[in-house]
This record gives structure tokens, C-alpha cells and sequence, in this order.
């Protein structure tokens, strides 16, 4: 059992809308191993009656669906009143960052590419439990003058709040379990993207600017060390 927060009648429910028959199985194995409740729906359709029914906790919600499509479907979610702060992640085969947008702007609080790892997944679908309350906060990290309240999502530097994209947050949650150790781009990759095959190590560095950006201000020591030919940490040590 991960992190032992899960047992009993308080597994989270994930309802998984996927029309594809063996990538449902898959994940319904792959999340009720992690100590999820699993429901399923094949279509929009069947998904909005089985939300109702069942009251799920999360919903992981593929974009390519039959008849109506995922995006649809999370746009009726947040259309109703008693849905409307259900947490929903779209899954979607496709890359581009427009797509990604629109998935985001209909209400999806996150979004996942195929293929994805399975470690990627929980890790997102925890965040969002734990913000919603459906899943016991893990307290809090930390490291030098930073803070990550893992309850709340709430990230202080030296007492200022720090505004992090999706991306950056889980990428810092990343490097403060793990102080000072230095991760190639392929690790991070793995780690908070999930082997999302047509990710770009580069993209890791864009990633990395922002979170630096973010994370400080003017004056302020560089948490983030660079690691010539190696990778990235985060340290007070910038060389
Ligand atoms: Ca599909």
C-alpha cells in the first residue's frame, strides 16, 4: 500500500472514461493495485450517468471518445452544481499545447498524455485528491526558505506566495523530496512528465526556467543548480 494513506471504506473512487477496452482494464488494474475504487464508463454518456450514480472522487477522462467527446463531457461536469468541483483529468493522445489549453479552459483541473506511466498518473490524481480533500494531505516539504503545503498546493518562498504553474509544482514537489540529489533530463522526464514519449528533454529546460523564474525573486539565492552536461537539483549550492 503507497505511503500507507489508503485503506478501508476512504479509498478514493476514480471513475475511468475510457472507450478503449483494454487500456480501461489496464488502468482499473494498474490504480486498484495502487488502493483506488475503480468505476468505468465507455462513452459521455454513460459517464455523466454513472458520476451521478456513483459520486466519484476523480474523474480521468479521455478526450477521444465515441459520440460525445471528452471535452463535452467535462464541460456538462462543470455545467451542473453538484459536479461542478469534481476533479477531472483529461487524457489525450494528442501533444499539441493548444489542445492542452482548451482541455484546461473547459474546466479540466489536469491533463495527461498517451502513453503515460502509471507512477505519472497516481502522482497527479493524488495531487488533486489531496486539494480536493479526498485523500489525507502528506503535510508538507520543504528546503532552505522554501515551502510546499502539499494539503493546500500553497508554495511560500521566505513567506511570499509563489504562483506555479502545474508542471513547475509537481517538478518542485520532485526536486524538494529529494534535496540536493542531481536528476538528468530523462529522470525528470520520467518522474513528472511520465514517459511521455514525444516530451523533448528540452522541454525540461523550459520547464526548469519557469520554476526558476517563479521561485525567485530578485536578490534572491538560486535554488535551482544547473549541472553542466548532467542535469538539475535544487540546492544552496549553486555549483
Ligand atoms: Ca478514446
Amino acid at each position: 500500500m503507497p505511503d500507507g494513506l489508503m485503506s478501508g471504506p476512504s479509498k478514493p473512487l476514480v471513475l475511468v472514461v475510457e472507450d478503449e477496452a483494454a487500456l480501461a482494464t489496464m488502468l482499473r488494474y494498474n490504480l486498484e493495485k495502487q488502493g483506488f475504487r475503480v468505476e468505468e464508463a465507455a462513452d459521455g454518456q454513460e459517464a455523466l450517468t454513472r458520476i451521478a450514480e456513483t459520486q466519484p472522487d476523480l474523474v480521468l477522462l479521455d478526450w477521444m471518445l465515441p459520440a460525445m467527446s471528452g471535452l463535452e463531457v467535462c464541460r456538462q461536469i462543470r455545467r451542473r452544481p453538484s459536479t461542478k468541483d469534481l476533479p477531472v483529468i483529461m487524457v489525450t493522445a494528442r501533444t499539441e499545447d493548444q489542445d492542452a489549453v482548451r482541455g484546461l479552459n473547459t474546466g479540466a483541473d489536469d491533463y495527461i498524455t498517451k502513453p503515460f506511466s502509471t507512477e505519472a498518473l497516481i502522482a497527479r490524481m493524488r495531487a488533486l485528491l489531496r486539494r480536493s480533500g479526498a485523500m489525507p494531505a502528506k503535510g508538507a516539504l520543504a528546503f532552505h526558505d522554501i515551502s510546499m503545503d502539499l494539503a493546500t498546493h500553497r508554495v511560500l518562498r521566505n513567506g511570499r506566495p509563489l504562483h506555479l504553474g502545474p508542471t513547475e509544482f509537481r517538478l518542485l514537489e520532485f526536486f524538494l523530496q529529494h534535496p540536493r540529489r542531481v536528476f538528468t533530463r530523462e529522470e525528470l522526464l520520467d518522474a513528472v512528465w511520465g514517459r511521455e514519449i514525444h516530451v523533448e528533454p528540452r522541454t525540461v529546460d523550459v520547464h526548469i526556467r519557469r520554476l526558476r523564474k517563479a521561485i525567485n525573486s530578485e536578490g534572491e539565492l538560486d535554488l535551482i543548480r544547473t549541472v553542466r552536461a548532467a542535469g538539475y537539483a535544487i540546492d544552496t549550492e549553486p555549483v
